[in-house]
This record gives structure tokens, sequence and C-alpha cells, in this order.
């Protein structure tokens, strides 16, 4: 089957190596054009707009920023629904709100279009290697028949539930992972301003309890004060900004998410948007005028 890829950013790139190394025909399409030639190179071929993409293949995963994104590009002018054959199946692996997810898989569902909501975990790393954690919402059915297809990008594939639940999930994870890496920033402060090589902490309690995925992948880079993207910070709030959101729906409070989310806003407005969101670590350095390097 011909695959359509939209969505060729710091993640889509990686993810549409991998299923072209898998054997898959792809065709690709993104508002950037030097995206869309950073592909071309390993063998995608170039489409027009969503609805060219659609048009000419049976499967289309979407890997965008966020909700308004994904509904330009499958519910816009130009779009993935208005190419889409009947029985076209729609993989939106991008982070967005659950809610969100429902409401595009409705307008799907009236052009008879199936759509899974997969977002992932990982970041650019596991995207390269192919082996994102994927969490995936929608028909049970439709996601056993598209497993191996997401597994040539992930090494876990995981249904979660009905459609949305795949972002409900993955709230859940970046509200962990943010709340992680605040904490790791603030004792790792605690440490140098104690007198203490944060280095040196690292290395002592990475293998205890404290330990974690987050801390080997971001204490690293707060150490060495390298803060190139990975998962930018502007991304990060839209996520937590999601999950708040979400919370208030449903009448679950994220008091600790939201105050990282303000953490996140305060580097936002010093221009640090950009940056990896182990760059929390200067939210600290601010507060502290010390750096943890
Ligand atoms: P990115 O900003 O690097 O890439 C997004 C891509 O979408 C860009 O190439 C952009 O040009 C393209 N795009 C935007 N609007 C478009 C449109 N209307 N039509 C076509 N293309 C359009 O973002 P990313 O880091 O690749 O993240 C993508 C998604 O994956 C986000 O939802 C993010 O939260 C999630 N995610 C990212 C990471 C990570 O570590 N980067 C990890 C897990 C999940």
């Amino acid at each position: 089957m011909k695959i359509g890829f939209i969505g060729l950013g710091i993640m889509g790139k990686p993810m549409v190596k991998n299923l072209l190394k898998a054997g898959h025909e792809i065709l690709v399409f993104d508002i950037v054009q030097s995206h869309v030639d950073s592909v071309l190179e390993f063998g995608a071929k170039e489409a027009s707009s969503p609805a060219e993409v659609a048009k000419e293949c049976g499967l289309v995963i979407t890997m965008l920023p966020n909700s308004p994104h994904v509904k330009t590009v499958v519910l816009g002018e130009n779009g993935v629904l208005e190419g889409a054959k009947e029985g076209m199946i729609l993989i939106d692996m991008s982070s967005i709100a659950p809610q969100a997810s429902q409401e595009i898989a409705k307008a799907c569902a009236e052009k008879r279009v199936k759509m899974l909501d997969a977002p992932v975990s990982g970041g650019e790393p596991k995207a390269v290697d192919g082996t994102l954690s994927i969490m995936v919402g929608g028909d049970k059915d439709l996601f056993e028949r598209v497993k191996d297809i997401l597994l040539t990008m992930g090494s876990s594939a995981v249904y979660c539930g009905k459609v949305g639940a795949g972002n409900t999930t993955k709230l859940a994870n970046q509200v962990i992972v943010a709340a992680n890496i605040a904490a790791l920033s603030e004792a790792l402060m605690l440490a140098k301003k104690s007198g203490v090589d944060p280095n040196l902490v690292f290395d002592a309690i990475q293998g205890g309890l404290a330990g974690s995925t987050v801390m080997n992948a971001k204490a690293p880079m707060m150490l060495s004060g390298n803060y190139q993207p990975g998962f930018k910070i502007d991304l990060h709030i839209k996520d937590l900004n999601n999950a708040i959101e979400t919370g208030h729906t449903v009448g679950s409070p994220l008091p600790l998410t939201a105050a990282v989310m303000e953490m996140m806003i305060n580097l936002r407005a010093d221009g640090l948007g950009q940056e990896d969101h182990s760059a929390i670590s200067k939210y600290y350095e601010k507060l502290t005028g010390s750096t943890i390097r």
C-alpha cells in the first residue's frame, strides 16, 4: 500500500526514513520545502497538497504540531478529506487535544474515512532508531490491521481505547515528563548552590529510585549546556495547555502541571521557546543567578 505522510519536522522526517527502509512507497507533503527535500533524497515522492496525498494513498499519516494544524490539513481547503476515497485510513500521530481527535474522527466518518489517533513518546532519538512508544485510540480491529506499519516506527504500539484515548495517554506522559524535568532542574541547582558537583549527583543517583529515562536523557543536556531540540519548549507548552483544558473538562486538577507550564511560559517570554524542554533548568538559573553547568 502506498503511504502518505504529512508533516516532516523533527519527528516526521526520521519516521518517513524508517517507513522507506521497511520498503514502503511514501508520498509526502509539508509547507516547508526544505523539509520535503530532506526526505526526497531517501526515495520519498512529493505531493502538492494534502488532498493529492489522500487521492493517491490508502493510508495517510499526519505528524503535525497541534490540533489547529491537523484540522487545517485534514478538514481544510485542499485537505485530506477533499482527496480521500471511501475506506482510506488516517493515522494522526501528532500530539493534539483528545477532543480535537474526536472532532476530526467524526468528520472523517462522514466521508467513510477511518481514523486512529496514535501519538508517540520517545523524542527524536527514538524516532531515528524506530523505537518510539506509540499509544493508540480508535477502532481496535483497525489498530490490529495497521499495527505492523506502526511497529516500523516504534518498538511498542499499545491500544488505549476509543478515539482520543491515544492523546489522553500522551497528555499523561507529558505531565509526567514536565514535572520530572522541573524536579531534576530544581535538584541539580540545589546541589550546585550547596557546593556539590551536579555531575557527581547525577552519577550517584541515576541508578537509584530517582533515576529515570527523563533523567538519563535530560541531565547530560543541562550539565553540558546543550539545549538543542529535541522537544521544544513551545511544543511542551502546547501539550500542558491541552492537559489543563482536558483536566478542566473532566474535573481532574493539575496543580503541578500548571506550575511547570508557567515556568515554560516565562522561558518563552525570554525567547527560549525553540530550545529543548531541558532548558527548564534556565528558569532556576535565572532565579539563582548561577548555572548548573
Ligand atoms: P516540528 O515543528 O519539528 O514539525 C512539524 C512539521 O509540520 C513541520 O515540518 C511543519 O512545516 C509541518 N507543518 C505545519 N503545518 C503544516 C501544514 N498546514 N501542512 C503541512 N505541514 C505542516 O514538530 P515535531 O517535533 O516533529 O513534532 C510533531 C508532533 O509530534 C507534535 O505534535 C509534537 O508534540 C509531537 N512529538 C514530538 C516529539 C519531539 O521530541 N520532537 C516527541 C514526541 C511527540
